[in-house]
């Protein structure tokens, strides 16, 4: 009995130490499975990973330079607010030597001088100036830029290779912030758009708000329709609005502010603008090799950055059909991928003509390049639009955009 009793006891505490063994050994495989669905290589670093395989290809020898100076400090440049003290700004900005890229680029040496008045506001309920003659060529065609721009705005920027950094704006006698600090590459967009006085204007995707504001800087729009699908986002916009832009020109009529997807505004507002600025979500390139900080290259939005081209494609076709015959629209992205930039134009176009019988044509912005130089380096071998490529002596960008013409 005393036998069977001690078997017993070694069989109990057999079955004890083969438990505790499973109990561990499970523990080590649910360690092993939740270390590896840690994030241990961050995000910046699988951003520039894609982008070495890919723009290495697409940009040849010009990727090393253009990764380096995505690495080094972004230059800013400062959009002057047109609403405030105008005059003291320019005073204060030519001190600093910095100078107007915008009026230089127009062929004139200076700046205005400070008696300079601002241009009088576009009246409420002021007539369209009417549909513009559509081109007669077929989309494939590209139609020449005379280069005319949206008026009124002035962005000073320090000159090539000089790095200095504009000190943050602060408040002027009109208690409104002096000036709005931007990549001078994101003005491009708004001035191709070319708005003119009395337009109907729709920015679709709009925060937070720096290009808005300098639509509304051109004190050209009759109506300006601000939309975000991001309520947040826009929130930010409102505040940047409010300290830049008096009341009077913050009314319901010159200034509506949606929150709508704006795949979906085309079929609902549809041939009813005279510009569109469609200024997408991308891989937003410089952001995503610097910042962790929702960045879109994280493991988890993988399925999100791979949908960006269907998204970006729809909302150019939305932003197509809410145009007037006649009327331009602008698509641009902060990425330097040609998945993201000319295949999406091309196919927008397509889409467009195919599913919606609206045709538009593509305008030939070459004279912009010329243009802007002297400020910029641009890349000037894409298939459809252009590109802004960071580099060291003028870090702005990337900025990518096209312009395209309704037809009918
Ligand atoms: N234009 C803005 C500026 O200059 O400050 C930047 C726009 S940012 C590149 C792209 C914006 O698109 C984001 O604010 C995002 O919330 C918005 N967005 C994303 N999907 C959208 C959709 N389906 N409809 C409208 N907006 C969308």
């Amino acid at each position: 009995m005393a036998a069977l009793g001690a078997a017993g006891c070694r069989l109990k505490l057999l079955t004890e130490r083969l438990r505790e063994w499973r109990r561990l050994e499970r523990r080590n495989i649910y360690k092993k499975k939740w270390a590896s669905s840690q994030p241990r290589v961050p995000s910046t670093r699988l951003a520039l990973h894609n982008m070495d395989m890919s723009y290495s290809l697409q940009f040849a020898e010009l990727w090393p330079s253009i990764r380096l100076a995505l690495l080094c400090e972004q230059k800013y440049a400062a959009l002057l607010n047109s609403f405030g003290d105008v005059a003291r700004t320019i005073r204060e900005m030519e001190r600093r030597r910095a100078r107007d890229f915008v009026y230089e680029g127009r062929g004139e040496k200076a700046a205005p001088g400070p008696d300079w008045t601002p241009p009088s506001p576009v009246a409420a309920g002021q007539e369209s100036p009417g549909p513009e003659p559509a081109p007669e060529s077929p989309s494939t065609r590209q139609v020449k830029h005379s280069v005319p721009i949206s008026p009124n705005l002035k962005c000073f920027t320090f000159p090539r290779g000089d790095i200095t950094r504009f000190e943050p704006a602060r408040p002027d006698s009109l208690r409104l912030l002096e000036y709005y600090l931007m990549d001078a590459a994101s003005l491009l967009p708004v001035l191709i758009l070319d708005v003119q006085p009395g337009h109907t204007v729709l920015d679709l995707c709009a925060a937070p708000g720096g290009k808005s504001l300098a639509l509304l800087q051109t004190e050209c729009c009759r109506h300006l329709a601000v939309n975000d699908i991001s309520s947040s986002r826009l929130n930010r916009l409102r505040k940047i609005l409010h300290s830049y832009v008096p009341k009077n020109v913050r009314t319901e009529d010159r200034l509506r502010i949606t929150s709508f997807d704006g795949r979906h505004w085309g079929k609902i507002e549809r041939n009813t603008f005279d510009r569109v600025l469609v200024d997408v979500p991308c891989t937003t390139d410089r952001h995503s090799v610097l910042e962790e900080d929702n960045n879109i290259f994280s493991r988890l939005r993988l399925k999100e950055r791979q949908r960006l081209p269907l998204l970006q494609t729809q909302l150019l076709v939305s932003g197509i059909l809410a145009t007037k015959p006649g009327g331009s629209i602008v698509y641009s992205t902060c990425s330097l991928s040609q998945l993201q930039n000319e295949y999406v134009v091309e196919r927008a176009v397509d889409v467009a003509k195919t599913e919606h019988n609206v045709e538009v044509c593509l305008v030939d912005l070459t004279a912009v390049q010329t243009l802007y130089s002297d400020t910029f380096n641009f890349h000037g071998r894409c298939r459809v639009g252009e590109l802004v490529l960071p580099h060291l002596t003028a870090n702005y960008g990337p900025m990518y955009f096209c312009k395209l013409q309704r037809i009918n």
